[in-house]
């Protein structure tokens, strides 16, 4: 269904409502893209762009990760890997790839998010970071370097810089906040979390390019391998964290990290950087109306995962004029 919206809010006559999205990571950038795709007039407004935002920090693997509710991520994450999946075969400078992710399991028994991944499937044998089982399936793997330019250059507006104060003051009809974190001096939402996350970003080494691993059975020893197109993301970490934390990367993490993989027999190449972000976590995604104003942050580990579903729910809010009422496109 949220995929119907999507192909329908490309193809559907202005509705001609002046918009402002705030935020220029990857969910007001993708937010931005379909309202002006459903022909509304867009501008997006951020204080920060590009590689200053966490979008560009992640690993950026299409995988339902700390995020909430469950039926819901399961409708956006759906919708987003169509999305990816088709701009993967039509864009190659989206920076979007198709890859085979093989993601650890002590059980034989399928992930909460089975049912968005149209080919997951149970794998006989260990899995390679250490796991007795493993399930395996295709996933969107998108690289931010080249996916927000990519974003940014679908808008007939550029992104102006300018730090909003108060969501009241910002211009538009309607006015879309996907502020990530920013949201809580915004909002005073208490319930919105920092999650610390930290990056290993090395030459590919003998690690093969086609295919990302994951272990994600102990969060507080998460490994993922995440191949680029050039090289490859190893990580990661959660950590709660107050979101004044200082951003430098914890050289003895990355080492950590390295040693994590290199311990599974994996040979990775040298270090080339390591970066380090907070995840905009809460409870469960906060999409909802209020007033003028569409809340759409809160997607924690799961940011490019959800992007394309959330955003097609905010276009549909538009059409409905408001939330439908049970909170998911019909
Ligand atoms: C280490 C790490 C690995 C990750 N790996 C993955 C992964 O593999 N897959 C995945 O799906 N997700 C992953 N994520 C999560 C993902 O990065 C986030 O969910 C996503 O980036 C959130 O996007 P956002 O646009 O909401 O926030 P951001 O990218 O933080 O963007 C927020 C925007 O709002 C702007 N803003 C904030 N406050 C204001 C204000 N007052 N006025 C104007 N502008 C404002 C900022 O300047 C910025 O432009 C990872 C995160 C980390 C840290």
């Amino acid at each position: 269904m949220l995929e119907r919206a999507i192909v329908e809010s490309s193809t559907r006559q202005a509705p001609g409502l002046d918009i402002t999205v705030v935020g220029a990571g990857v969910i007001g950038l993708t937010t931005a893209v379909v309202l002006q795709r459903d022909g509304h007039r867009v501008q997006v407004i951020a204080a920060e762009r590009g590689e200053h935002t966490t979008s560009a920090v992640a690993a950026a693997l299409w995988h339902p990760f700390a995020t909430n509710p469950p039926e819901r991520v399961n409708a956006w994450s759906r919708a987003t890997l169509d999305e990816l999946t088709r701009i993967a075969a039509e864009h190659p400078e989206a920076g979007v790839d198709l890859l085979t992710t093989r993601e650890a399991s002590d059980v034989v028994q399928l992930p909460w998010w089975a049912p968005s991944v149209p080919d997951l499937a149970l794998e006989p044998g260990p899995h390679p970071l250490g796991a007795p089982h493993s399930f395996r399936f295709t996933a969107p793997r998108i690289e931010p370097s080249l996916h927000l330019p990519w974003l940014e250059s679908q808008l007939h507006r550029p992104v102006r810089i300018e730090r909003v104060r108060s969501l009241a003051e910002v211009e538009g009809d309607v006015v879309v906040n996907c502020t990530g974190l920013g949201a809580r001096a915004l909002t005073g939402d208490g319930e919105l979390l920092a999650l610390y996350g930290q990056v290993a970003i090395v030459e590919p080494g003998e690690i093969h390019l086609d295919v990302a691993l994951g272990d994600e059975r102990d969060e507080s020893a998460l490994v993922y391998v995440v191949p680029r197109r050039r090289e490859i993301v190893i990580g990661g970490c959660v950590v709660p964290s107050p979101d004044d934390r200082s951003l430098t990367p914890d050289p003895e993490r990355t080492d950590a990290m390295l040693q994590r993989v290199r311990a599974a027999g994996l040979r990775p190449g040298a270090l080339l950087r390591a970066r380090a972000g907070l995840r905009p976590y809460r409870s469960v995604v906060r999409l909802e109306r209020e007033g003028r104003v569409i809340h759409n942050y809160g997607h924690g580990g799961a940011g490019y995962t959800l992007a394309w579903g959330c955003a097609s729910e905010v276009s549909a809010m538009l059409r409905h004029g408001g939330a439908p009422a049970d909170g998911c496109v019909a």
